[in-house]
C-alpha cells in the first residue's frame, strides 16, 4: 500500500472505531452508575437507555450519537516528521468517514450557514502536533459533542458572586457552579475536564485534553487528585442525575490539570463532556502502519 493510502486507512479505522465503540472504561462507569441508582427510578431508566444505545451502536457499526462532534486529533510524532502530509491524510480519512456515514455532515460555515459535505473546513478537524524523541506515531482522537460543549464555562478569579478567591476553595466553587448551572444539560452523566491557570485559549485546550485520561486515572498531583475525588463525591449530593432527571449520577469523573498563569489573571476553565465520551488512541509506524490500540 502506498504511504499516503496506508495513513488514510489507519486513520479512517481510528475514526470509525471512535465513532461506534464507546471506550470500555466509560461503559463500565455507566454500568456502575446504573447499578447505584434506585430501582424503577428515572435515573436508572435513562442509564438503561444509554447502555442499550451503546450496544446498538456497536452491533450495527453505527455512530453512538447523531452528533458526531468536533474531531480533535492529538499527534505525537518523531522529530522532523512531515506533519503536513499527516494532516492531509487525516483530512482524507475524515472525508471518507463522512461519506460512509461514520461521521454526520456536522460542520457548518459560520458566516454563510452552508453545511460542509466532508467535515473538512476552516478549523475542522482540529490538530495538535508535538515532536518528541520517538520512532513511532501516537495518535489520539477525541470526538466532542456540541451539546456538551455548550455548557462549558470559564471563570476569572476572584469571582465575588461565587465568593471564589484565588485559591483551591475558589477553584472548587467554580467547578461546582459549572455543574449546577448545566443541570444535566449536555447529556449527563458526563465528565468534567478542568484547567486551573493558563489564558482563555490554553485553559480550554488543557481542560479538553483531560478527557484523554481514563476514568480511573487520578491526578498524580496530590492536591488535584484530592479535589477530583471530592468533587465527584459532592456531585452525587446535588440530585441532578442522568440527563438532569434526578438521581446521584451527574458525573462519571472529574479530571483536573493546571498551567502556569500571569500575575494578573487566574482562570478556571471547565469543559463538559457528555456520556458519549468518544476517545481512542493508536500507535502507528512512521509509514502509517497499525501497531496497537492505545
Ligand atoms: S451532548 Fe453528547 S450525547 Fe448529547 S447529543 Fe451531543 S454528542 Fe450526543
Amino acid at each position: 500500500m502506498k504511504y499516503h493510502a496506508q495513513w488514510e486507512a489507519s486513520l479512517f479505522e481510528l475514526i470509525r472505531r471512535t465513532s461506534v465503540d464507546l471506550p470500555a472504561d466509560v461503559e463500565q462507569g455507566l454500568r456502575r452508575a446504573y447499578k447505584s441508582e434506585k430501582k424503577a427510578s428515572r435515573a436508572r431508566w435513562a442509564l438503561e437507555a444509554i447502555l442499550e444505545n451503546v450496544q446498538a451502536a456497536r452491533d450495527n457499526d453505527a455512530p453512538l450519537c447523531q452528533d458526531t462532534g468536533s474531531l480533535i486529533f492529538y499527534f505525537q510524532v518523531p522529530v522532523g516528521f512531515d506533519t503536513n502530509a499527516l494532516a492531509s491524510a487525516t483530512r482524507m480519512a475524515v472525508t471518507r468517514a463522512t461519506r460512509l456515514g461514520y461521521l454526520r455532515q456536522n460542520t457548518i460555515d459560520s458566516l454563510t450557514g452552508i453545511p460542509c459535505e466532508t467535515n473538512v473546513a476552516h478549523g475542522a478537524p482540529v490538530f495538535y502536533f508535538e515532536q518528541c524523541a520517538r520512532s513511532t506515531v501516537d495518535v489520539r482522537l477525541l470526538m466532542k459533542g456540541g451539546g456538551s460543549e455548550n455548557v462549558g464555562r470559564q471563570y476569572s478569579l476572584p469571582n465575588t458572586e461565587l465568593g471564589a478567591g484565588r485559591d483551591m476553595e475558589g477553584v472548587r466553587r467554580c467547578i461546582l457552579d459549572a455543574l449546577v448551572s448545566a443541570q444535566g444539560n449536555g447529556c449527563a452523566p458526563g465528565v468534567l475536564g478542568v484547567c486551573i491557570g493558563g489564558d482563555r485559549a490554553t485553559g480550554y485546550e488543557c481542560a479538553k485534553s483531560q478527557f484523554l485520561r481514563k476514568l480511573d486515572d487520578k491526578s498524580s498531583v496530590k492536591v488535584l487528585g484530592r479535589l477530583e475525588d471530592r468533587l465527584l463525591k459532592e456531585s452525587r449530593q446535588l440530585e441532578i442525575g442522568p440527563m438532569g432527571l434526578g438521581g446521584a449520577t451527574a458525573l462519571l469523573g472529574v479530571k483536573i490539570g493546571s498551567l502556569s498563569r500571569l500575575p494578573a489573571s487566574f482562570f478556571v476553565s471547565v469543559s463538559y463532556m457528555c456520556w458519549a465520551l468518544r476517545r481512542r488512541g493508536a500507535l502507528l509506524t512512521v509509514r502509517g502502519g497499525f501497531k496497537k490500540w492505545l
